[in-house]
């Protein structure tokens, strides 16, 4: 079959295979062209098959030559769906990854559930023996309850007063108006028990009571700070509650990591990037144009690799750490720079909406956005009949 996107509010339904491959490729290649770094040996990677998890995996994987071990929820190539974009990113990462002589697996598998852990667990002691890092990069909409069987959902809500924010339709780029309603306490107890970091020390206990945390073992998770134009949507809503807990999660792993193995758990501020999870949040598409275009002006935008390469190569594993006075690593400084800052807002309340089509911040926003799911790349032919079925085999 000739594979087109297939977009519905904000969300590509399906991903060409070649393009995900196109797409693992070129940040490979991106991470070739850095100066390798003294890194971890074993990495466990939660949520590795696409965005900053994916990236980490890459950077990882071929700057400081680290083993693999991904887990991630993506769907296969069947009679009637191409298969997700993760799921195509994680055969071609491993197929690409071959020339690495190092050990890269794939579990896809629900994070959340505990037959996960103790399967990860398992093959831990088959493959790794131990893990020096464990990267928590999940974005997901739904947890299970595993003592209730019940599906738990996130909301995107405010916490304070309605919001009216713009969003952008990818598809048309057309903008028009959202209004996020207040989160009830309990939608906002949800968002935090979904986003929050209660899973990410479910991994980390379970790990550490199975002996499988290296001595000086690292865990790191990506929180997103952001300014006032993204305050009253993200930082100050249910989200920005759920990444509060994540944030206070790492404190409490810190301490336990710190006095058991001499480790230490993190928390990365990232920039604002183009993923299947963030174009989804009311006000991004408008706001990571916007943050876009004044970087590329300014020449300072960093690609989704080059952003975690110099996560790793310089504030984990290096010398050059950035924090805050919460002690999280504050790799999205240049963005928060006040005269970008106050530029993105000045070009978002003063643009008009056929400029604002045009720029080349919104350009770069929805090249990446079809990128992502494997479209968009000059070198594939996207007339060639395709079956994703046989191309797994
Ligand atoms: P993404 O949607 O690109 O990736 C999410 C990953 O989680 C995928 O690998 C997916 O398979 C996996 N996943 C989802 N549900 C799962 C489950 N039940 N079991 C196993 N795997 C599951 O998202 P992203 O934007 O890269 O987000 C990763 C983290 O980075 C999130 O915590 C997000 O808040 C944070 N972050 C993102 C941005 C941004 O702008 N995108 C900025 C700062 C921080």
């Amino acid at each position: 079959m000739k594979i087109e996107p297939a977009i519905r509010a904000n969300i590509c339904l399906n991903a060409h295979p070649l393009g995900c491959k196109e797409y693992v490729a070129r940040q490979i290649a991106e991470a070739k062209q850095q100066t390798p770094f003294q890194g971890p040996k074993n990495v466990l990677i939660i949520g590795g098959s696409s965005g900053y998890g994916l990236s980490s995996r890459i950077a990882l994987a071929f700057g400081a030559n680290a083993n693999t071990l991904n887990v991630s929820f993506e769907s296969p190539p069947s009679e009637k769906r191409t298969g997700s974009a993760g799921w195509w990113n994680n055969y071609y990462f491993r197929e690409l990854a071959k020339e690495t002589n190092h050990i890269h697996l794939d579990l896809v598998l629900d994070a959340f559930r505990k037959e996960t852990k103790e399967e990860v667990i398992h093959t831990i002691k088959q493959h790794f023996g131990s893990i020096d890092l464990v990267v928590y990069s999940l974005a997901s909409p739904a947890r299970i309850n595993e003592e209730t069987n019940e599906i738990v959902r996130s909301a995107i809500k405010s916490r304070t007063e309605p919001v009216v924010g713009n969003t952008m339709d990818v598809t048309t780029r057309k903008i028009f108006p959202i209004t996020v309603d207040v989160a009830s306490d309990q939608e906002t107890a949800d968002t935090v028990f979904v986003m929050g970091g209660g899973d990410w020390a479910n991994w980390i206990h379970a790990l550490f009571q199975a002996s499988l945390l290296s001595k000086g073992v690292k865990t790191i998770a990506y929180t997103y700070i952001g300014g006032p134009s993204t305050s009253s949507i993200y930082r100050h809503g249910t989200l920005g509650k759920a990444k509060e807990h994540l944030e206070e999660t790492a404190v409490s792993l810190n301490q336990l990591l710190q006095d058991a193995l001499q480790g230490e758990a993190l928390i990365s501020s990232s920039k604002a990037v183009v993923t299947k999870a963030s174009v989804f949040i009311p006000q991004m598409p408008i706001y990571v144009s916007c943050i876009y275009d004044v970087l590329l002006r300014k020449g300072k935008q960093e690609t989704i690799l080059q952003h975690k390469y110099r996560l790793f190569q310089d504030m984990v594993y290096g010398s050059n750490r950035i924090t805050d006075d919460q002690k999280r690593i504050r790799l999205d400084h240049i963005e928060m720079e006040p005269q970008i800052q106050e530029e993105a807002l000045s070009l978002m309340k003063n643009t008009s909406e056929e400029a604002f089509k045009i720029l080349p911040g919104t350009e770069l926003f929805i090249q990446e956005f079809y990128q992502l799911n494997g479209f968009g790349f000059d070198h594939v032919d996207y007339e060639a009949d395709i079956d994703p079925i046989q191309l797994a085999k």
